[in-house]
């Protein structure tokens, strides 16, 4: 059995994550930590695990945790990874790593030398649509690549207006075109050179924050990508589209939580859709980790994959302050 302590009481642990540990052979949920007892006692009760605490160095100090899943605000990832490593405990972190690429960059080197494996949980390269997409361009079904289209902008539902619209730490780009980044990079095995990003602000989100971007990410081999997220626009389609020498590859209602969307191939011949098999991207997210945690394999993302799209997120950020294309090195 791999019993899990949840590190965070939040939204995603409820809707996804609990259900994506129980669906692992011997996965179990032990513990939750919550810094409120009352929001933990009932997180506790809601989702039937037995055991609630307020105190991170209690829950680390449980033989019976194997591994942590740490689903608190972002400025907390980063001492609570730490912590979790020094206590030998294997950690699924969320995205962003944390809010710098020293402190995300120091959770992998404390991870490697603690023995115990980093995870990021970038959903999106699990999903049935993203791994037909990077099947087809591996197997150069359009050729070479020469522009993308990302489209990954909708509403944030009134309960999800939070930390996202109110907190430094939130905005779309550390929430969501983070995923937009990790996807891109999974499906071009490559980080891109450099970022231009213009944002938007004020229609839900207050004090600067974004609530919008409009951003191009420049790959080698002079590949253009450009994305738009956001929180405000109702009704809008996401999805994605590769360019290609010979045809493109469109990926449709692909940019999504729910095991959803299609991928279609246009070219010379017309265009015809891939049969695709969907399944749950969290499942898949945890049966990797679940694996790599007894030896077998890689998580689906690392942590180093965390490192990285942490640090062309923050690219974007940087050219959206200062106006100016910005060069990416990722460590
Ligand atoms: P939540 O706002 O639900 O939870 C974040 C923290 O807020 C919790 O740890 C909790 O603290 C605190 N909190 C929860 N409810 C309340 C409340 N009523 N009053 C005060 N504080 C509260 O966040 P999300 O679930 O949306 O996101 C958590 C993390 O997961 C983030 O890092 C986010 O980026 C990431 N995420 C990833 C997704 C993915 O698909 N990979 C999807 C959604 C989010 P405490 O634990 O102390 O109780």
């Amino acid at each position: 059995p791999t019993g899990w302590g949840l590190i965070g009481a939040s939204n995603v642990a409820r809707e996804w994550i609990v259900d994506a540990i129980r669906t692992q052979p011997g996965g179990e949920v032990r513990a939750v930590l919550s810094s409120d007892a009352g929001r933990g006692a009932a997180f506790a009760q809601a989702n039937g695990i037995a055991y609630h605490t307020t105190s991170l160095q209690d829950l680390l100090s449980r033989p019976d945790i194997d591994a942590v899943y740490i689903s608190t605000g972002n400025r907390l990832h980063f001492e609570q990874t730490i912590a979790a490593a020094r206590a030998g405990k294997h950690v699924m972190c969320e995205k962003p790593l944390a809010l710098s690429v020293e402190h995300a960059s120091e959770m992998v080197r404390v991870c490697n030398h603690a023995g115990v494996v980093l995870g990021t949980n970038h959903h999106l390269r699990n999903a049935a649509t993203h791994m037909a997409i990077h099947g087809l361009i591996e197997d150069g079904r359009i050729g070479g690549l020469i522009a993308a289209r990302v489209f990954h902008a909708n509403f944030l539902a009134a309960a999800l207006q939070g930390w996202r619209v109110k907190d430094q730490d939130g905005g779309v780009i550390l929430d969501s075109t983070i995923h937009d980044i990790d996807t891109l990079r999974f499906l071009f095995d490559e980080n891109p050179v450099s970022a231009f990003a213009m944002t938007q602000s004020g229609r839900l989100a207050r004090d600067g924050i974004e609530d919008g971007i409009m951003a191009v990410l420049r790959f080698p081999g002079d590949v253009l990508v450009q994305i738009h997220g956001g929180y405000t626009t109702p009704f809008s389609p996401g999805g994605i589209e590769i360019m290609g020498e010979r045809g493109v590859i469109i990926g449709r209602d692909c940019m999504s939580q729910q095991p959803i969307g299609t991928v279609s191939v246009r070219d010379a011949d017309g265009e015809h859709e891939i049969p695709l098999k969907h399944h749950n991207l969290y499942h898949r997210a945890f049966g990797l980790f679940t694996s790599a945690i007894h030896g077998d394999g890689r998580p689906a993302a690392t942590g180093e994959d965390g490192v990285a799209s942490l640090a062309i997120a923050l690219a974007l950020r940087e050219s959206a302050r200062t106006g100016r294309e910005i060069g990416i090195n990722v460590p």
